[in-house]
């Protein structure tokens, strides 16, 4: 997502991770109960004072009238923006469920039904298909799970209680403005509870800036339209300071001895430089790629494995300001590519689970009497629970998290 600036011209790339981290990993959020505690009263006389603030950003008055004749308040959005996740995601926990066998196979399909539209979006915008397509998998499941919440009404709660509210007005009348334009129908407006919606998962006002119409219908359609969504990505990426052609960036072997203190994104250096220190591609190659602006990379520090990354991985990093996000988006085109799993463990005796395992997970759970709903490989709220009853039980550290140590000791008689 966007760079965007708050009032107070705090750059709120820390706060999108939270949010965003919440929305791809919805499995993590606890249970707390915030201090919400308004009533209709205040939510009408909100929106009242809303009504000529869109006006003043282009929005007419009957669309706004429309769009919030029924609209209710709603705690559990508020809920959701003060919940913080009840342990930080270890990367290879975050890396196991985006990144597994079933989202490539689905990617390779993907790759192979779009070919046309792709090639004619890497003509136009020099971003390679499996780029794309790796974004589309990891927002939205290639067009499987855009969320499920009407994003005016939850951006008109987000506007009218809570923190960042002045941010999350421009975001609603900026929503507004997509449907007026005639873009997207206003009961196709559906997605995350911060309001990301669509294949592409983009926040409104970045909808405005960065949406393209490739399909030639004369609308911006990144809900109905896939060709739309694809060109739009692509376009994110383009105007983020994608270059064709060049590589990402790709996994190393660092000398022994390493400075670890010299990793980093913004530490960048000349390719060479980085080859002096005796930095190596993990097959025990030369480094190659541009040869400016190369920073290398430890997401779990000095014993995981290590990267090398160049400006395109800055341009994935700008879709949403976590590293962890675009080393996944990263990954995943490579593996679309025909690469392999990274050649260095995390260094973790505990794995993270693919769907495929969170799922026979929450099996297990089932048969073991937790009512933890729905079989859907998302760890959300009544699953980590059940998790932590399991933990007790088991003597684990009882934290809520899943990895191959829980799953093989469920796989056991009960
Ligand atoms: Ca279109």
């Amino acid at each position: 997502m966007v760079g965007l600036c708050d009032s107070a011209g705090m750059k709120v790339s820390a706060w999108h991770r939270a949010v965003r981290a919440a929305s791809l990993l919805a499995a993590v959020m606890g249970a707390d109960t915030s201090a919400f505690a308004a009533d209709d009263g205040d939510f009408a006389r909100c929106l009242s004072e809303l009504r000529p603030m869109a006006q003043r950003e282009g929005v007419d008055a009957a669309v706004f009238a429309k769009m919030t004749a029924a609209l209710q308040p709603d705690p559990s959005v508020i809920d959701l923006l003060d919940n913080q996740p009840e342990f930080k995601t270890p990367i290879w926990d975050y890396l196991a469920s985006l990144v597994d066998d079933e989202r490539v196979a689905d990617g390779r399909a993907a790759l192979a039904q779009w070919r046309t539209v792709l090639d004619d979006v890497q003509r136009r915008f020099g971003v390679d298909p499996a780029t794309v397509v790796a974004v589309w998998g990891v927002e939205s499941n290639f067009g499987r799970s855009f969320g499920k919440r009407p994003i005016v009404a939850s951006l008109a709660n987000l506007s009218c209680f809570g923190r960042r509210q002045a941010y999350f007005r421009g975001e609603l009348f900026s929503a507004m403005k997509i449907v007026q334009r005639g873009d997207v129908p206003a009961d196709a407006m559906v997605g995350s509870w911060a309001g990301a919606f669509g294949h592409t998962q983009f926040m409104p006002s970045t909808y405005l800036r960065l949406a393209v119409d490739f399909d030639g219908d004369g609308r911006r359609d990144l809900v109905g339209s896939i060709p739309d969504a694809l060109a739009s990505t692509a376009n994110f990426l383009a105007r983020g300071g994608w270059h064709a052609g060049e590589p990402w960036g790709y996994e190393l072997r660092l000398p022994k001895g390493f400075d670890a203190g010299m990793a980093g994104r913004r530490n960048r250096r000349a390719l060479s430089e980085w080859a002096s220190r005796g930095v190596r591609r993990v097959n025990g190659d030369a480094l190659d790629g541009p040869a400016a602006g190369a920073a290398v990379l430890l997401p779990a520090g000095a014993n995981g494995p290590a990267f090398i990354v160049f400006r395109n991985f800055d341009a994935i990093y700008g879709y949403n300001a976590a590293e962890s996000y675009a080393l996944a988006i990263a990954h995943l085109a490579d593996r679309l590519r025909g690469g392999g799993a990274f050649e260095t463990s995390w260094p973790t005796d505990d794995p993270g689970l693919s769907r495929v395992e969170r799922r026979e997970l929450q099996r297990l759970l089932l048969e073991r009497g937790h009512a933890i709903g729905e079989v859907d490989g998302v760890l959300g709220a009544a699953s980590r629970a059940a998790i932590k009853v399991e933990q007790q039980r088991l003597g684990f550290n009882v934290d809520g998290r899943a990895g191959q140590k829980l799953l093989h000791q469920l796989r056991g008689p009960s």
